[in-house]
């Protein structure tokens, strides 16, 4: 697989406490002075580009809550080779700042929205915001962020109830955006038991039992895993993610850029690579350029797939980006 696509979190810092990603008192932030700067990140994007990467999102954390995003948009999009730079976020800061994220550059968002009822909204993230949210979305269609994606995990006991999943997913009957539907997976900063996880393919049957048979519809060239649907008669589609039932390691086009400078190549297996620590060495590009590529050629062999146990390791998403 080519790899071109980079996900890069921007901060470890998020404005919401979801149960399944930072629950309140579970993690403890990076120092700010250990998180990349604004020029060692265009840096790295730029020597990135010459590598191959085509796609650049940020993410988090929270990206809306790190200071002068609208700024990283603008240096990040005119990148020679970068054919988009995205966002993916949680939506609530979203209405406001649009526009200009729009403006400076940013292709599209995707928004995680994991009910659509209050209730629920407010216990799994710890605040009371799902109109922000919900307004974010329709802000970003309004200004051009789009195709709009909205991504949702499905905890068990939480909101898997047919209702629940019927709503988000009913979201694409009127509104031309995507609902992709994350399979939970563990990570170290909750405990959450293997039985919270449910399946895609239980989450598929609910959805067809509501909204009629799925029909599949290609994704792009740089989707990586995402596969997609229809439901008859719907404006958008319904995507599935599905990194714990299947293995969909030969599919991966993706490097991660951690938010205190590590770059992986896997979001589960290890190894990474300390790009911080070199950069700020005061290495020169090409010594930067060699590790790069020597990590790109790699990419394959540090793989769930390849892992001799196909053991999730734990690892914390909101550092990572998810
Ligand atoms: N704050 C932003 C947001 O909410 O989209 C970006 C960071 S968040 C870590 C990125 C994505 O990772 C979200 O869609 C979130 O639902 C997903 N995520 C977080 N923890 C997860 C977990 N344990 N399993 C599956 N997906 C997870």
């Amino acid at each position: 697989m080519n790899v071109n696509y980079l996900r890069i979190s921007v901060t470890d810092r998020c404005n919401l406490r979801c149960t399944y990603c930072s629950p309140p008192g579970a993690c403890d932030f990076i120092p700010h002075e250990e998180i990349l700067t604004f020029e060692e990140i265009e840096r790295l994007v730029g020597l990135l580009a010459g590598c191959g990467i085509r796609k650049v999102r940020l993410t988090g954390g929270e990206p809306l809550v790190r200071k002068g995003i609208v700024e990283l948009v603008r240096r990040l999009a005119p990148i020679e080779g970068i054919e988009e730079v995205s966002l993916t976020t949680n939506g609530v800061l979203l209405a406001p700042m649009a526009a200009e994220l729009k403006a400076a550059g940013a292709g599209r968002v995707n928004i995680s929205i994991d009910s659509m009822k209050l209730q629920t909204y407010q216990q799994m993230t710890g605040f009371d915001a799902l109109p922000e949210a919900i307004s974010g979305i329709h802000k970003a269609i309004e200004v051009g962020l789009t195709p709009v994606r909205i991504n949702s995990v499905i905890v068990k006991g939480l909101n898997d109830s047919v209702e629940e999943i019927e709503a988000l997913a009913g979201m694409s009957m009127d509104l031309a955006v995507a609902v992709r539907f994350i399979e939970y997976c563990p990570t170290d900063t909750h405990t959450s038991p293997a039985s919270s996880y449910v399946p895609n393919s239980e989450i598929r049957c609910i959805i067809e039992s509501r909204l009629g048979t799925l029909v599949s519809v290609p994704s792009g060239d740089m989707d990586g895993p995402a596969v997609y649907f229809k439901a008859p008669s719907s404006a958008g589609t319904i995507g599935f993610i599905s990194g714990r039932s299947l293995l969909f390691c030969p599919t991966c086009n993706r490097l991660r850029l951690t938010s205190d400078g590590r770059v992986k190549p896997c979001l589960y297996a290890a190894p990474d690579y300390d790009l911080k620590t070199l950069l700020r060495s005061g290495a020169g590009d090409e010594q930067v350029r060699d590790l790069l590529r020597s990590i790109l050629r790699g990419k394959g062999q540090f793989t769930r797939v390849n892992s001799a146990v196909q053991e999730f390791r734990r690892f914390s998403m909101q550092s990572i980006g998810g």
